[in-house]
Formats: C-alpha cells, structure tokens, sequence
C-alpha cells in the first residue's frame, strides 16, 4: 500500500505520487540539496528529520474534500520539478447519528458563538510556530476501544451531512485523557459542538486536539508534556454519548489522526 510508505526522495528520481484524500503525506529529502517545496503555489516548509541530521521532513496534509491532483514543485540545488500529486478516495464508511436537536438545527443566538469558535480555531490552526516542542514519538491519549473512525461520512438526525474529523475512543465520564506529545495549550474552553476542549501545538504548524472533555487541566499557555493529563473524559458538545474526540490538525487541515501518528513515528 504505497500510501503508508514514507517516500523517500532524492534528486532526479521524482515522478508522480499518490495521496489519499485526509491522510497526510510526510516525505523525506536530502538536507543538503533541498531548498524549498510549495503545494499548489503555497510554501511548504522543509523541516528537520526528528533521528537524521542528513535529512528533511515535509508534511503535506490533503484535505477529506480534496479529489482534484495537488501540484508540488520542488526547488534544489539542480533546478525546480514538477511533482503532480494523484488523490485516492479513501474507503471511508457511513455513520447515522441521532443528537440533539439543538446540536444539528443550533437556535439564533448560538450562531454567533458558534462563527466566532470555527474563526478562533481557524486563526490558530494557521499560525505556524517555528519551534518544535517535541523530541519523543507521539503517544495516544486514551488506551481504549475506537467506536468511529477519521472519516466517516456522517448523517445527523437524518438531515446534516457531514464528516468525521478526528478519532473517536469510547471513554465513560471521567477518564482521565492524555497529551500525545510535548507542546503548549493554545485553547481551552468549553464550545457548542466540541464541548470541552483542549488544543495543544506542538509546533511546525501541528496541533492535536481533544474534545467533549467533562473538565479541562490546563490552561493558554501552559507548556505539557506527553502523558499530562489535560482533562477528563466527558460527554459535553454534539455527542451520542460519553467519549473522547482525538484529532490532528496540520496546515489548518484536519488529518487521520492514528495515521499522522504512525507516520511520524515511522522516522524513529
Ligand atoms: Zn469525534
């Protein structure tokens, strides 16, 4: 399955690559020759290798509503090439949900609230701190049963179609809920369909979040490490039922959240 492997490039020997609508796409390139990489005309930043001082890392994140090709250009030492980037439709399945009503048709003055959230959380998801705060392979923050996938297409009370952004773990009320990695607390508060929640940055433009939590540890700008508790499991936000919410957001693009994570912790 040539989308779980994590390509290597070297000079001259770039053609066309796969990705899967999602899924992000890590690859790896000589350090020494590598000068710049751009999806679609927007820079991509080449980063350090977490284990290869010899080598380059670049996450480029393709969105669930992605179906057009992505066109990478890839600046070296030699000249520019032209990496066309095919999209697969992911095998994702259909959920049907049943929630509040509130939660799927939200009342007039929760609209406000709910507009200036998705603004918050896009203004964070877009700002990229240079530093990165980890050094150790990321963690899961519940070890526990997966009850919905990244991805599902899902249907609201029969009406609102959406998508599943991120991981659901069964977790009964209470359960306390773990950082993955080191980084620091850019939100925490509680919000109309995520209900409680914590949003860590782990620099590079990487953030993890952690939704529907019954209450919150941490607060802005406390710097975590992995296996701090940032709160407790809950059922609070747009849920069936008590669980936790895990997801990834890279380039302001929410990813498969275990597949970032077994990525990443592939280059150890
Ligand atoms: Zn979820």
């Amino acid at each position: 399955m040539r989308f779980f492997l994590v390509i290597v490039l070297s000079i001259c020997s770039l053609s066309a690559y796969d990705a899967i609508n999602g899924k992000v796409l890590l690859l790896e390139f000589n350090a020494e020759q590598s000068l710049a990489l751009s999806k679609n005309g927007l820079n991509i930043p080449l980063l350090p290798h977490p284990t290869d001082a010899a080598k380059k890392i670049a996450y480029i994140a393709v969105s669930y509503r992605q179906h057009d090709p992505i066109q990478l250009l890839y600046t070296t030492t030699q000249g520019k090439q032209k990496l066309p980037l095919h999209i697969t439709q992911g095998a994702y399945q259909k959920e049907i949900l049943a929630v509040e009503p509130s939660k799927v048709s939200p009342p007039k003055e929760a609209m406000e609230q709910i507009k200036q959230e998705s603004q918050e959380a896009h203004k964070i998801y877009q700002t990229f701190t240079p530093k990165r705060y980890w050094t150790l392979p990321y963690a899961m923050p519940i070890h526990s049963t997966i009850t919905s996938d990244y991805g599902n297409a899902r249907i609201f009370n029969n009406t609102l179609q959406s998508y599943h952004s991120g991981t659901d773990f069964r977790a009964s009320v209470g359960t306390p809920i773990l950082a993955s990695n080191d980084g620091v607390v850019v939100l925490s508060k509680t919000r109309y369909y995520a209900g409680g929640s914590i949003v860590i940055d782990h620099g590079e433009g990487i953030y993890s979040v952690y939704y529907h939590l019954s209450s919150r540890s941490l607060h802005v700008g406390d710097h975590v490490k992995q296996g701090d508790v940032v709160g407790l499991s809950g059922a609070t936000g747009r849920v069936t039922g008590p669980h936790l919410h895990f997801g990834f957001m890279v380039q302001d693009i929410p990813v498969d959240p275990l597949d970032f994570i077994r990525k990443v912790n592939a280059l150890f």
